[in-house]
């Protein structure tokens, strides 16, 4: 196993500009850190998650400035967006640093203090092509234009020749301590194709950094030469070291530095590789143990950014499906080091495929059948068979794998085999047929065993996930009975099937809705949904003329007696009624084309027929998760057959 005998871990994710509008591709470092900070929290060691955002700098000067804003107020005023979208995604950081902070400015005043002192900051003359949109000197090798001017390979903009008085950070006194790190400790930067781009531009020779500006006034100024401000990233490196409590939390800042894992996007890989270390030694600081240069993803194959107007909004998919499918999706599609490429299709097409049908169903049938076969109870199960025993030892090698691939960050390789673990416990359950089973009184203790199994496998996997989908899997818990929550067991002592006696499951409600592309789709494009054409027009149009359809299709349709506990109308519709139904192992909410024919108060507690496997659909904002059989008026108006003597909701109708 990779994952390290140490009791810390300390992980962090780049500020990220306050000015910027959050989007995929910060909520994808982020969601990586938060995954990892759980993991290791699972695998029983002391965490520390710091993310936060970088507040100072020429651009946000100006953008100030353009609102009448002092930089800090814009900085107030902003800040709370990237917050958020954290909370939304369920981002549980321990600290978000602010560079604007006391504690960070002070701390980085002291450090640029001690590298002056023993010379490693120095002053001088600067003079060079620099692009104030990313405030950073051009590259020495960036060629001239034909207009003798240089462009910025960065944004495309161009730059402007600058001479000032700067401070200067020997970084040309460094290279060979980086190229001794990079060969004694390869895993400083991972993955290893970053590694090797890294250490070949070392080897071309560094040049000392201007760190520092007169130019910009928006940022820390230097100790005893306030005319100087210190330069965006000697500023913001330090966030790391600072916000855990160098210089004001010594006992934190010794607990927890060096950190274990650095995410940064690959365009901000060289900072974080060649100058913060080389900061860290100048200083007398020990240097993270790794830095990770993760993929970006892409939008029409190019990076997203709002320059190019190609920005998703994290917030529409959350909206339209809490936090777990986007975060599952964005871990489960590609490696950490490489890009992928966004697409709607591909992300439905992995909520639909991977959570609905493989893992929310195996959920949804294994409580359904405890529900209608063992009262609600988990079953004491009868001794396992050669095949049972394999869906347990199974998971337990599963859990060893799993465990190495969070601690290595191969996130998609753990999901790769937790739901490959998942799909062979549907076939088990598919091969042994417990419905069938269920008919056989003889067959009872081997039902219970199934049973058992597949309650534990799920109980076991969803553990497993729980780093990559905290909310889903504290739900699954619930209806499993459990009093615990996952994050209160260690990795360690999870065990397979281990439930206390006489556990009663919850009933499941649909833990990932399926939904298809072109309702998604018509829905981002927030048009007002209306109620479908079936429910607000009944039409009697087309009945003799129907095609014919074969048995199977017809036994497609899961049909089931439901009751109907609440009734009500929806505001602003004369036609529907919004329904809560209870279909035996679950209530469900649907809408209901009959309020013309109907009362709501007079429809409480009647039962009727409901088709349950129909997709759900959202009418007028409301999902609606069954479809009632009703007959139709010549006007119109729909009739429901409701049944004239007692019968249990959930009653399968054929
Ligand atoms: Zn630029």
């Amino acid at each position: 196993m990779s994952t390290s005998s140490k009791k810390t871990f300390y992980v962090t994710t780049p500020i990220y500009y306050v000015n910027d509008v959050p989007h995929i591709g910060h909520a994808y470092t982020t969601i990586i850190a938060d995954t990892l900070a759980r993991f290791h929290k699972l695998a029983g060691r002391d965490v520390f998650f710091l993310t936060g955002t970088d507040e100072h700098g020429q651009k946000i000067e100006k953008a100030a400035a353009e609102k009448g804003l002092t930089p800090k107020a814009l900085a107030d005023s902003v800040v709370g967006r990237a917050q958020d979208l954290w909370k939304a995604l369920d981002i549980e950081y321990d600290f978000f640093v602010r560079t604007t902070m006391e504690v960070h400015e002070k701390g980085v005043q002291k450090l640029f203090q001690r590298l002056l002192d023993n010379g490693d900051i120095y002053k001088g003359e600067y003079k060079g092509w620099y692009c104030v949109s990313d405030e950073n000197f051009l590259p020495d090798d960036v060629a001239l234009d034909a207009d003798g001017c240089k462009t910025c390979p960065d944004c495309g903009k161009k730059a402007s020749v600058v001479s000032e008085e700067t401070y200067f950070f020997r970084l040309s006194a460094f290279q060979d301590r980086l190229l001794k790190l990079y060969e004694e400790h390869p895993e400083f930067v991972r993955p290893q194709s970053r590694l090797n781009e890294v250490s070949s531009f070392v080897r071309g020779g560094l040049k000392d950094l201007s760190i520092t500006r007169t130019t910009v006034k928006w940022g820390i100024p230097v100790p005893g030469d306030p005319k100087h401000t210190i330069y965006v990233w000697f500023d913001a490196l330090h966030n790391y070291v600072t916000a855990i409590g160098f210089d004001w939390n010594t006992e934190r800042f010794e607990k927890f530095w060096p950190a274990d894992i650095q995410l940064v996007g690959k365009d901000i890989l060289r900072f974080h590789a060649v100058y913060w270390p080389a900061f860290l030694m100048a200083a007398g600081l020990p240097v993270p143990k790794t830095v990770y240069g993760h993929g970006w993803w892409l939008k029409d194959d190019t990076k997203m950014s709002k320059s190019k107007g190609n920005v998703l909004d994290p917030h529409v998919l959350l909206n339209a499906f809490g936090p777990d499918p986007l975060r599952y999706f964005l871990l489960r599609e590609i490696p950490v080091g490489q890009d992928g490429n966004f697409s709607h299709e591909g992300f439905l097409h992995r909520v639909n495929s991977d959570l609905a049908n493989d893992f929310g169903n195996l959920v949804q049938r294994t409580l359904t059948m405890i529900g209608n076969y063992f009262g609600g109870e988990i079953p004491a199960p009868a001794p396992e068979t050669a095949e049972d025993a394999k869906v347990r030892n199974d998971f337990d090698d599963l859990k060893g794998r799993v465990s190495g691939h969070y601690g290595a960050c191969a996130l998609n390789k753990a999901l790769e085999e937790i739901w490959t673990y998942i799909g062979m416990v549907n076939k088990y359950l598919a091969e042994n047929q417990p419905w069938i089973m269920a008919k056989n009184p003889d067959l009872r203790p081997r039902l219970a065993r199934v049973l058992f199994q597949a309650a534990a496998a799920i109980r076991g996997a969803s553990y497993l996930v729980y780093p990559v989908m905290p909310r889903s899997v504290e739900k699954i818990w619930g209806f499993l009975g459990e009093t615990q929550k996952p994050a209160d067991i260690l990795w360690e002592t999870l065990a397979f099937g281990d439930f206390g006696p006489g556990r009663k499951v919850g009933m499941p409600q649909a833990l990932f809705p399926r939904v298809a592309l072109k309702d998604f789709l018509a829905e981002e494009a927030a048009t007002p949904a209306a109620a479908p054409a079936a429910e607000t027009e009944p039409t009697t149009k087309g009945v003799i003329a129907m095609d014919q359809i074969t048995y199977d299709e017809f036994k497609k349709m899961d049909l089931r007696v439901a009751q109907i506990i609440e009734a009500e109308r929806v505001a602003g519709a004369t036609k529907i009624l919004k329904l809560k139904i209870d279909i035996g192992t679950e209530q469900r909410q649907m809408i209901a084309g009959i309020a013309e024919t109907y009362a709501p108060e007079d429809l409480v507690g009647k039962k009727l027929i409901v088709i349950v496997n129909l997709k759900p659909a959202v009418i007028r904002g409301i999902e609606s998760q069954a479809m009632l059989l009703a007959a139709i008026t010549p006007d119109n108006k729909a009739v429901v057959p409701f049944f004239d003597r007692e019968i249990a909701a959930g009653a399968v109708v054929k």
